[in-house]
């Protein structure tokens, strides 16, 4: 019978071989560790930020609008200035660059810590700094009217928006809604205390996306309206800029995020409703433990967001 302190001796000796092991498995990534990716995207982004406000100066001065008298009142307009052409190229190399750390963290890592703090970073940058525009969910629509009327044409960086996180899925699953997309992020970010949703509740609602994907490529389409942004529950948060019904809306969202674990993305997210169809062929996917599971079945009570099911409920 081996005594209490060669039992810990051996427990620590095993621990410390697995640890070394872990260590070295992970010894390739110690370059890149992700805090530190973020530190430096964030140092890089302050320079950048000040370089396009200065462009946009620059450009308002060169086209000032013109004096309509003191009386008159601009209107609103849902659309935001143009971007410059290496700005623009910009954001979608941070979209690269935001989506392969997902990835990352979400297949290798397996960290929520690292995932949090990605998902901070999106929120400031995809959210505040850009104003949630230019972004894949309204680009759906973009493309659409392109599809439809030869006249309308999409700039490449906004076809690149749409179809990027589309790519990633089909490779690495969603891993665009983990912890790049500034709307699923601000959801996780209020959420308090989820509650658990009757599964064919939940089932049922999920279909209202699909409902909501035809009718914003309907009204695209017909060149009627870009639904999508137009009652965009979180873009009014980003640019402080929504209408009355669009803050009662966003503010009704917002509360309900703190109890049911991603509303919007669940239930109404037109894009997600696409992510979905493509990640089921994805080539890679988030596993759960798969060497250590024993069907015990807690993940599946624990989950948020209703996303994991037992293996006979498919
Ligand atoms: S489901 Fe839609 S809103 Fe939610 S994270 Fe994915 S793309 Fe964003």
């Amino acid at each position: 019978m081996r005594s209490g302190h060669e039992m810990r001796s051996g427990h620590e000796m095993r621990s410390g071989h697995e640890n070394h092991e872990r260590h070295e498995s992970a010894a390739p990534f110690r370059l890149f560790h992700v805090p530190h990716v973020l530190l430096v995207l964030f140092v890089l982004w302050v320079p950048l930020l000040l370089a396009s406000n200065a462009q946009a100066a620059k450009i308002e001065q060169r086209f000032p609008p013109p004096d309509f008298g003191p009386d008159y009142v601009f209107p609103e307009s849902q659309q935001l200035p143009a971007r410059v052409g290496w700005l623009a190229w910009m954001d979608a190399g941070v979209l690269v660059a935001a989506l392969s750390a997902a990835a990352w963290i979400a297949l290798r890592r397996r960290s929520r810590r690292e995932m949090f703090w990605l998902s901070l970073f999106s929120v400031l940058y995809f959210g505040f700094y850009r104003k949630g525009c230019v972004c894949p969910i309204g680009a759906i629509q973009n493309i659409t009217l392109a599809l439809f009327d030869p006249t309308y044409v999409v700039p490449l960086f906004v076809i690149a928006f749409f179809a990027l996180p589309l790519a990633f899925a089909v490779a690495f699953g969603r891993v665009f809604c983990s912890g790049v997309c500034p709307l699923g992020a601000v959801q996780d970010l209020v959420m308090i205390r989820p509650l658990k949703v009757p599964r064919g509740l939940d089932e049922g609602l999920g279909l209202l996306r699909y409902f909501y994907l035809g009718l914003a490529v309907l009204l695209a389409a017909m060149g009627t309206r870009f639904f999508i942004c137009q009652y965009d529950p979180f873009v009014g948060f980003f640019r402080f800029n929504a209408r009355f019904w669009i803050w009662v809306w966003s503010v009704a969202l917002v509360l309900l995020s703190m109890f049911v674990g991603r509303p919007y993305c669940r239930y109404l997210c037109p894009y997600g409703a696409l992510l979905g169809m493509l990640s089921r062929f994805s080539f890679r996917r988030v596993t759960i433990t798969p060497d250590k599971c024993v069907v015990c079945g807690l993940c599946t009570d624990a989950c948020a967001f209703g996303a994991i099911r037992e293996k006979d409920e498919g």
